[in-house]
């Protein structure tokens, strides 16, 4: 494991122009036509700029060949193209990477990027700062919401993934972050305006080309938000289930009572695009003695019956102070056995990271200890 602890030079923290990574093209286009590009240009500027940024992720204005100097400059004089501070750096042995990204003071979030055997990576990106639903098993749950991120904040943490593993420019092959998956800190669906535009932004032909498919959202089950979700992004979507009946699901998840499973599972069935070839994927976090045993197994499957679906078994990655334990490897084995014998593929997920914690909201938490431990040493030494 190696932790990398960056700070930026003092030029960029004083930096007070408007960044453009990130932004939609709309935004990029109106902060064009703000420094008189002339509109019969506008558009043709406009994706210009947009896939210097994104397909080539240039970081200085100069690079940008095929703008004319003075233009360069009226924009560099007004625009940054930097990116924000990476906080904190941590690289498994199992090559997963992490990383805490401060977007503005106080305002920091994680992403994982988890590289997979057949030559893919999902990062794993957040949706906001902390999270108002208190889902029992989930550290980021004890976390008090502190904002939601901008789509902005939300490409950043994409791009700043591809600046650490070389991956500009864009090219079709030999990617290794190939996937999207919303599984980092929050509840994408409280933040839905936000989520799309970003997926429109990183989705662009012209730019970051990652393809709908290849993203996937994570939901605890925020109902109404679920089919625009479907219908503005056509994004995949992943359920957090954990529990197939309502009395245990309200125990572990208390959104279960504001949208119970029979709502929720009406949503899956109407996700547009919803086909074999694009199933919705049920996550479920074995939790020991409470929602792991066959009876459950039974449960799940019933619930399930009729909707293109696979299930996702995820093993408890406990936190300090939380309230459950991992099942048993036998009992998760057995768990996906009878999943999958009823027709629904149920991989467990390897744990990845495990030596530099990579489970949702626990490098925060780390290296807020580690600053406190720091400031703790340096306040004796004073
Ligand atoms: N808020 C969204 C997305 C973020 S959580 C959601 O709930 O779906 C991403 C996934 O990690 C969810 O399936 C969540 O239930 C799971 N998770 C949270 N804490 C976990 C833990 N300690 N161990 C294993 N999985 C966890
Ligand atoms: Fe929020 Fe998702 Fe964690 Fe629940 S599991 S507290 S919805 S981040």
């Amino acid at each position: 494991m190696s932790t990398t602890l960056i700070s930026n030079p003092p030029e960029q923290q004083a930096d007070d122009r408007i960044r453009l990574p990130g932004l939609s093209r709309a935004d990029i286009s109106a902060h064009l036509a703000e420094i008189g590009v002339d509109p019969k240009k506008l558009k043709m500027r406009t994706s210009q700029i947009f896939q210097w940024i994104y397909n080539f992720g240039v970081t200085e204005w100069d690079q940008m060949t095929n703008v004319a100097k003075p233009l360069r400059e009226k924009l560099a004089a007004r625009f940054s193209l930097s990116r924000p501070e990476i906080v904190e750096r941590q690289i498994s042995v199992d090559g997963t990477r992490k990383y805490l990204v401060r977007m503005a003071p106080g305002i920091e979030v994680e992403s994982v990027f988890i590289p997979d055997v057949s030559k893919t990576g999902a990062l794993c990106v957040s949706s906001q700062v902390g999270c108002t639903l208190t889902c029992k098993f989930c550290h980021t749950g004890t976390q008090r919401l502190v904002r939601n991120l901008t789509a902005q904040e939300i490409v950043l943490q994409i791009m700043m993934a591809r600046d650490d593993l070389g991956e500009w420019p864009t090219t079709t092959d030999n990617r290794k972050l190939t996937n999207i998956v919303f599984m980092g800190m929050g509840e994408p669906l409280y933040n839905t305006d936000n989520v799309i535009e970003a997926i429109d932004t990183i989705a662009d032909d012209t730019g970051m080309a990652i393809g709908r498919r290849r993203v996937t959202v994570s939901t605890s089950g925020v109902v109404p938000e679920i089919e625009r979700l479907g219908e503005k992004s056509n994004a995949m979507l992943a359920i957090s289930l954990h529990a197939a009946n309502d009395e245990l699901r309200e125990q572990i998840m208390p959104i279960n009572r504001k949208y119970p499973l029979a709502e929720l599972m009406q949503a899956c069935r109407n996700y547009p695009g919803l086909s074999n070839a694009r199933r919705i994927t049920f996550e479920y976090v074995m939790l020991k003695g409470i929602n792991d045993s066959p009876k459950h197994a039974r449960e799940l499957i019933k619930l399930l019956q009729g909707i293109p679906a696979k299930v996702n078994l995820i093993p408890f990655n406990p936190w300090p102070g939380s309230p459950y334990e991992c099942s048993d490897w036998e009992t998760i084995e057995r768990f996906g056995v009878l999943v999958n014998k009823a027709g629904f593929a149920s991989p467990i997920r390897t744990p990845r990271g495990r030596d530099i914690l990579a489970a949702c909201g626990q490098l925060k938490s780390e290296s807020e200890k580690m600053r406190a431990s720091e400031k703790r040493r340096l306040a004796k030494e004073n």
